[in-house]
């Protein structure tokens, strides 16, 4: 399918004003297809021209345009060409569209705990022409009139408030005008809790199978939904404007949310069916607040191009963060962007595939995209926040309203937005938007001390740009010290060279640590000083904040990540201070981290035993002091069960005996121990298919397709390559699922032959997966394989020229991965050789 342009865009919406859509759905026509009548009504300003309506049909039944027929034979790539346009026209097109299972367009669902199927629309972001004919670009708003036939006994949701108006005909309001990458519905057997805020029907809705966990999950999700309501309302100064407001979980997202005006679809993982640590809870709270803000910056003002997009989601993390810290219980919110978002971010900054916040120019649908990662997201915001720190928080509040206002119901581009900031604030941003958000790459930033006698006598923070992206970056950052746990000095500066004096640290006692950038305002890579690498083990728990400790951990992750840190400096810091650290995030995350990706990825082959015991040992000793049931519990007992090889131990957990309090009936608990078990090869196929068995839900299915993937035994390993890759119409969760298993192997010699295999067999699904899905899978199955020849079979796919544009992103990045993985085995061999 050809992907839609920003010159053809640019044309189009010369040529062509959206008046309103009806769109009729008929969803009761079996499991593969569905029936769409789009009628549009469109002014044309230049009559007789020609242009085209965009439609992904499995066929087309018919089209008239202003009441004559036209051929649907002509339809190409997606594309039904129009010719002689009227000044006013209306287009009719008649089509059969295919369900998906790739959660592009209408995703469909059977869910295995009772064979219902579940109906989703994903648009985002070009798939609207899979759901119903319309002209698909952002700039084109109008809006919508839904119909939908459903099946009798489902609910149908939408962004308009929904009725069904007789026995399986459903009507949805009138929407505000909408671009089309928003419209959804979601149409099943969908169980539901309503409540009501401020004069806003709420509801959240999910699989009937998951009504337990909707029904205890529900007081918290609309507390937050009411915080974020009152406190958007209050800094925008512009209400809520599209009606009702439903969250709806949905099975096999792709992403965590989508803010779809009125009905956001949100990942239904996030309806936590088993115990949740306190970041788990975070987390949500942050998807749905981000969600919501995008109800006024993306949604009630949309961006023109897709080259803006970055706008959205910088915009959007960044408010979520600010809205849970000021209005809602989460206060540390900012410490859990630091350890999740901002390690995301930094590394996609490492990546090749790095590139500037804004400005790249996405010259089509597709490749934009490509640019839709941590950079957009984590770096967008932690810029934010140093545009604030530059302009000042009244300016920039006072800019967006007004950018919010001037733009309602219409499009913004990122020069709309400066300029509003601009001249909220009197000042000229142009060198400031040239550094942060022109220009990829992040300066390195790191303390240079002169304490000769246990006494500061001078400070300089040294600043350095990246030689392949230099630019003039000013920081508002601090840096402070510790020592023992006291803090014994703080200091706030604003960096506009590369040595700037730390004045107010000299007479101050020297510390422990040292931490640049400890309230982490800014967005650089932080080099900790050797004296604090050495003194971590024991002072880094002392430090009684958790904002400069997460800064401490990323920068150790950067330092593994650049070859700089030893993976054994990351495992002696964890193992000696881990089960002390009180703050969740940190908690849990440094546990995945360690877990999942400094010992397979850094830890050479022949040691990755011995560093798996060690951790098991932290969470071993943690789940003897923590509080039964609590956070630090869960995360102790999830880290045991993932690393432990007591097999006694793993095996009585797995048939649900002497678990740790709050874990007797947690089906995705048993799941961290059976993969252990599988993995390790204590198990075999049979065996996880009795504990699919027990939990015979999406969740297990899914799960067990990962165990059993990463069996040790040729033939279950040829079995999960050929379920992955062979065409067997798996779901995208399916694939990414099957993907991890497979590499899950204590012995590289029985998947060897499959690095090869991976570089021609994975993408070449190009042809049957979409492209959001495609990208994940090509991340989840790379070869975990850390040798030179896996090296030059990547870098030989690299130059091939028939890649899709998101397996190329992906391969880059893993490869990037890859490459990290070797260069700091071969820097670091002899630690490892000597023991840790
Ligand atoms: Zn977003």
């Amino acid at each position: 399918m050809r992907s839609l342009t920003l010159a053809e865009a640019r044309e189009r919406a010369e040529l062509i004003s959206v008046t309103s859509y009806a769109v009729e759905l008929d969803l009761d026509h079996g499991d593969q297809v569905f029936g769409s009548v789009s009628s549009i009504a469109f002014t044309c300003s230049s009559p007789g021209a020609d242009s085209w309506v965009d439609v992904k049909a499995r066929s087309i039944e018919s089209a008239t345009l202003n009441g004559v027929p036209l051929d649907p034979a002509e339809a190409t790539e997606g594309r039904l060409p129009l010719t002689g346009l009227a000044a006013d026209n209306v287009l009719v097109v008649r089509a059969t569209m295919a369900y998906s299972h790739d959660g592009q367009g209408l995703h469909r669902a059977t869910d295995p705990a009772d064979r219902r199927d579940y109906v989703y629309g994903h648009l985002f972001l070009d798939a609207a022409p899979r759901v119903f004919a319309c002209f698909d670009q952002p700039d084109l708003k109008a809006p919508y009139d839904l119909t939908v036939r459903a099946p009798q006994g489902w609910t149908v949701l939408g962004n308009g408030a929904s009725h069904e108006v007789a026995p399986g005909r459903w009507q949805l309001a009138t929407t505000r005008p909408l671009a089309t990458y928003f419209v959804t519905v979601c149409a099943g057997p969908y169980v539901s809790v309503r409540d009501e805020h401020d004069g806003i029907p709420l509801g959240i809705h999910a699989r009937a199978s998951l009504q337990e966990p909707l029904e205890r999950h529900a007081p918290e999700l609309f507390e937050v939904t009411r915080q974020s309501f009152d406190y958007f309302h209050g800094l925008f100064g512009i209400r809520y404007p599209f009606g009702e407001y439903h969250q709806v979980f949905v099975p096999e997202f792709n992403a965590g949310a989508m803010e779809n005006p009125g009905c956001v679809t949100l990942r239904d993982q996030y309806l936590f069916r088993g115990a949740a640590t306190r970041d788990e809870l975070l987390s949500r709270a942050n998807t749905v607040s981000h969600e919501m803000s995008h109800m006024w910056f993306g949604d009630l003002v949309t961006m023109k191009w897709w080259d803006d997009l970055w706008l959205n989601e910088s915009f959007a993390e960044y408010m979520s963060h600010r809205c849970l810290v000021e209005a809602t219980e989460y206060a540390d919110a900012w410490v859990d962007s630091s350890i999740v978002r901002k390690v995301w971010g930094y590394g996609a900054e490492r990546s090749p595939s790095t590139h500037p916040v804004a400005g790249v120019e996405a010259l089509d649908a597709q490749s934009a995209l490509q640019n839709f990662d941590g950079i957009s997201y984590a770096k967008g915001a932690a810029v934010l926040r140093q545009l604030i720190a530059y302009v000042g928080d009244d300016a920039f509040v006072g800019g967006l309203r007004t950018y919010l206002t001037d733009k309602s119901y219409a499009n913004g581009t990122l020069a709309d937005f400066l300029g509003a900031i601009e001249r909220a604030s009197g000042m000229d941003l142009t060198a400031w938007s040239g550094a942060w958000l022109l220009t990829a790459g992040r300066d390195t930033i790191s303390v240079d001390l002169e304490a000769p006698e246990g006494v500061v006598q001078a400070a300089r923070l040294l600043r350095a740009a990246p030689p392949s992206h230099p630019a003039d970056r000013p920081h508002a950052l601090d840096v402070a010290g510790w020592a023992d746990g006291t803090e014994v000095s703080r200091v706030q500066v604003t960096v506009e060279s590369e040595v700037t004096p730390l004045d107010g640290i000299a007479g101050t006692p020297e510390p422990a640590v040292l931490v640049p950038n400890a309230g982490d305002l800014t967005w650089a890579r932080v080099r900790l000083d050797e004296g604090t690498l050495a003194a971590l083990p024991t002072q880094l728990a002392r430090v009684p904040d958790a904002q400069a400790r997460a800064v401490v951990w990323s920068a150790l992750i950067d330092g593994v990540h650049v070859a700089e840190v030893s993976p054994a400096t990351f495992l002696d810091v964890f193992a000696s201070t881990w089960s002390t650290e009180a703050n969740a995030s940190i908690l849990t995350r440094m546990a995945l981290y360690a877990e999942h990706r400094i010992v397979p990825y850094f830890v050479p082959r022949d040691a990755q035993a011995g560093a798996l015991a060690r951790l098991a040992r932290s969470g071993r000793d943690l789940l003897g002091r923590a509080e039964e049931g609590s956070t630090r519990s869960l995360a102790a007992a999830r880290l045991l069960a993932g690393t432990s090889d007591d097999e006694t131990l793993l095996r009585a957990w797995a048939e649900g005996s002497g678990l740790p309090h709050g874990l007797e009936d947690d089906g995705d608990f048993r799941w961290i121990v059976v993969r252990n078990l599988a993995a390790r090869g204590l198990i075999d196929a049979s065996a996880v298919d009795s504990y699919r068995a027990r939990d015979d839900t999406l969740q297990g299915s899914l799960n067990a397709l990962m165990c059993r993937a990463a069996l040790p035994v040729p033939e279950e390993k040829a079995w999960a390559w050929d379920q992955l890759t062979g065409h067997h119409a798996r779901s995208n969760y399916e694939m990414v699922h099957l993907a991890r298993g497979f590499w899950m192997s204590p012995d590289d010699r029985l998947v060897a032959d499959y690095v090869a295999r991976y570089f021609s067999d994975v993408p070449a699904m190009s042809g049957w997966v979409g492209e959001d899905a495609l990208s994940r899978v090509v991340l989840a199955a790379f070869p975990k394989v850390f040798t030179e020849e896996t090296e030059a079979l990547s870098a030989r796919a690299l130059r091939r020229d028939d890649l899709t544009p998101a397996v190329r992103r992906s391969l880059v990045d893993a490869d990037s991965d890859l490459r990290e993985a070797l260069a700091s085995r071969a820097a670091f061999a002899s630690v490892f050789r000597a023991g840790v």
